[in-house]
């Protein structure tokens, strides 16, 4: 049976909001009988867009996670809910908002932080993937509003069967967020190394000239990982690292260097090498 997933692109986000505004001009101030209430006009961040900051100046970048509620199949939320969360066949999880009154514990609940908690209306919300707008055929788009309003093609949602996301996450090498939880979520991310991991990245300069073409090999325990050549500045860069001791090896056609680089948690810019 056909399934709603969101895929995000983290290299194409760039923090615009229009995700998270379309979500608020969805939400706040209307009910949505039978779905959800309204959303509150401040706090709830229903698609709330993550940032993490990488590397040193000038060799530094910063990623972009947006992070609505993952529709997870193997959801935390349903097991302690009760019977007052529930996921739909589309896959959709929702909140009941009759069973679920009063119960401020669901926002615990989940553990990506995304069930936000109503003190008006004395319930937990979350993203609903605009079911309502889903199940009104008349919804010209027909895909929920924050994919509808992204301008850089990163958040977009599909409906399709669980064997089709499957060939597309390995074609597309998309990926869970917080993978170890084994949630099996709805919410698939490409290029999430650029919000997970880390890099390693330096300029080669010979005789004080920025030398592009330099051979430079990452090993790790001995054995060769990856390699590059510098481009016209001189600059490479090693992304996708997990925490470890990594060997970086320059060779600029005979002028030649080896680096130790530990990798704790934060990117590296190793500034200029000079050869
Ligand atoms: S992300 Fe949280 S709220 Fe959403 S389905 Fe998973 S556990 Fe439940
Ligand atoms: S609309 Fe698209 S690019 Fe803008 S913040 Fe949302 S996901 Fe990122």
């Amino acid at each position: 049976m056909k399934q709603w997933y969101f895929v995000i692109d983290v290299a194409k986000c760039h923090d615009c909001n229009n995700c998270f505004m379309a979500c608020k001009d969805e939400h706040v101030g209307n009910d949505w009988p039978g779905y959800t209430a309204a959303q509150p006009r401040h706090r709830h961040r229903w698609m709330n867009i993550l940032r993490r900051e990488r590397g040193q100046h000038r060799r530094n970048d910063v990623a972009y996670l947006p992070m609505p509620c993952q529709h997870c199949e193997n959801a935390p939320c349903i097991e302690a809910s009760k019977g007052s969360i529930y996921r739909r066949d589309d896959g959709i999880v929702m909140i009941d908002m009759e069973k679920a009154k009063g119960n401020k514990a669901l926002v615990d609940s989940c553990p990506y932080g995304v069930i936000y908690w109503n003190d008006e209306s004395d319930i937990a919300q979350k993203c609903t993937m605009c079911a309502h707008l889903l199940d009104d055929k008349s919804w010209q788009p027909g895909i929920p509003r924050c994919a509808h309003s992204c301008p850089t093609g990163s958040l977009k949602a599909y409906y399709i069967e669980p064997e089709e996301m499957e060939k597309m996450t390995k074609e597309e090498d998309l990926k869970a967020y917080k993978e170890e939880l084994n949630t099996k979520p709805h919410v698939l991310y490409k290029n999430l190394h650029k919000f997970t991991k880390n890099f390693i990245a330096a300029g080669v300069l010979v005789d004080e000239d920025c030398f592009e073409n330099a051979e430079v090999t990452l090993k790790s325990n001995g054995n060769v990982i990856a390699t590059q050549k510098t481009n016209f500045f001189g600059d490479f860069k090693f992304d996708g690292l997990e925490n470890g001791l990594y060997q970086v090896d320059i060779d600029a056609e005979g002028r030649k260097t080896s680096l130790e680089v530990k990798i704790e948690d934060e990117s590296k810019n190793l500034g200029y090498i000079k050869l």
